[in-house]
């Protein structure tokens, strides 16, 4: 780390050896100063690491020493942008049958897409939106047809004929449409809790919305679950 690049030490938990190298090469070259939006490279004048941190993301950031110091800024609107999907699309839903014991049961698949950061990879920021679901309370879930146990503080709401909203103790985590069959809103209605399934890759977002069969969704589920990022629970249902 170059002496005229400041890193608070909270910010160095934050931050990943490849990131941080990362950070270094850009100030070394050229940035943008994020408070006076100013150029800046170093070594002259000397720069600091400023962290915007909202749920799952931390977005790092450069700045002029002479305009702060190193410091974490927590930014909770960011989270509301990259979860709302009527303004990030940052959630996607599909609804599905699982495998479960001898037969199946109805499942709510949702994948969080942990878009929003320069200075982390793409598998990093994944890591980070699956810590914070389970901070969230949801569990890690190892398989599709696993046994699931209930997550305090979440609920499914479905509204109308496809209106479907999912809370959980944060707030909202996905408002929007979605098409159910009928058997799965029956067999949930029946069962007045949903197993919920939140992934993290699952690409539910580059198929035509939910997985079609049975053996589609094990596949999509069990391969993020393999992974570490499939986090679940069986949710309460609230039916209007
Ligand atoms: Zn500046």
């Amino acid at each position: 780390m170059p002496h005229d690049l400041d890193v608070a030490p909270e910010i160095a938990d934050l931050l990943s050896r490849e990131d941080l190298d990362r950070l270094v090469r850009v100030a070394t070259v050229s940035y943008e100063c994020w408070l006076c939006m100013r150029p800046g490279k170093l070594p002259d004048p000397p720069a600091v690491v400023i962290i915007l941190r909202d749920g799952p993301v931390s977005v790092a950031r450069l700045a002029h020493r002479f305009c702060s110091e190193s410091l974490v800024v927590d930014m909770p609107d960011q989270n509301a942008m990259m979860y709302d999907p009527a303004r990030a699309a940052g959630v996607d839903a599909g609804a599905t049958f699982l495998p479960y014991q001898a037969g199946h049961r109805p499942a709510l698949l949702l994948e969080v897409r942990a878009t929003g950061g320069m200075d982390a990879g793409q598998e990093e920021r994944d890591d980070r939106a699956v810590g914070w679901l389970l901070e969230q309370g949801l569990h890690l879930v190892a398989t599709a047809g696993g046994e699931v146990v209930t997550a305090p503080g979440w609920t499914v709401h479905l509204r109308g004929s496809t209106g479907l909203r999912v809370t959980g103790p944060m707030g909202r985590l996905y408002d929007g449409e979605l098409q159910v069959a009928s058997a799965w809103r029956r067999e949930v209605t029946a069962q007045g809790r949903c197993l919920l399934l939140v992934g993290v890759g699952m690409g539910l977002d580059q198929v035509d919305q939910a997985p079609h069969s049975m053996q589609g969704a094990i596949g999509r589920v069990d391969a993020v679950a393999q992974q570490g990022r499939l986090a679940g629970g069986l949710a309460a249902i609230d039916i209007t």
